[in-house]
């Protein structure tokens, strides 16, 4: 009933943006502060680790980083914003990723911190992203067993790993040949590579692909 209240609030009135505060129409992130987004070219959307091969949407930087640090700061309609522009994305990737049958599951966050937040803004981008799209979205197959500190208030690349290392535990087994994880920001890769290797214990031939909306580097 709240969610519909608030749809027919978003209707009647602008918004103002979430990152600026400007007006912004029906959008909750106005044409300026979108117009600001890096985003990435084909070469530097693409970063291969050990066992998962990640795809990242835009520059963590700017106005883009404002956007995700806002969705984690209580902006919880900006997921399916951030959702809507990964489906644009995922649509201009290869036929030959995009064509098989991925169970797709969100890097789950720690239940202690979906308590503070009021939600898990991974679990609601992969749920909008996979509705898009129609395809099978798996929830509760992974879960986090450790509450890691925030990444990107980690420097080192040691201590990231530290902080990931057996973070995740598989909750439920995972029947599926190809699994397509979606993170919001990509750093260091530590916390994907840690996913992937949990579930290359459990399931050492599943192919493992990423997706996030953001990614830190400017490798190219
Ligand atoms: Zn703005």
């Amino acid at each position: 009933m709240l969610e519909i209240f608030s749809r027919f609030i978003d209707l009647i009135f602008e918004n103002s943006c979430v990152i600026c505060n400007e007006s912004s129409g029906q959008n909750p992130i106005c044409k300026f502060c979108e117009n600001n987004f890096i985003i990435r070219s084909k070469a530097s959307s693409i970063k291969s680790f050990e066992k998962i091969t990640v795809y990242s949407w835009g520059l963590y930087d700017g106005r883009l980083r404002d956007g995700i640090i806002s969705l984690k700061a209580g902006k919880k309609k900006l997921a399916n914003y951030f959702s809507e522009k990964l489906v644009t994305f995922w649509k201009t990737l290869p036929e030959e990723i995009r064509n098989r049958n991925y169970l797709v599951m969100p890097i789950p966050s720690h239940k202690q911190r979906i308590k503070e937040r009021g939600y898990c803004q991974t679990t609601l981008i992969t749920s909008y992203f996979t509705e898009a799209l129609e395809l099978s979205f798996a929830n509760n197959f992974v879960s986090r067993k450790k509450q890691t500190q925030f990444m990107n208030s980690l420097s080192g690349i040691n201590e990231r790993r530290e902080n990931i290392n057996n973070a995740f535990e598989i909750a439920n087994p995972v029947n599926a040949k190809d699994i397509l994880v979606i993170d919001d920001i990509l750093t260091s890769g530590s916390t994907l590579c840690e996913f992937a290797r949990t579930i290359h214990k459990a399931h050492p031939h599943t192919n493992i692909l990423g997706l996030t909306v953001a990614a830190g580097d400017r490798y190219n």
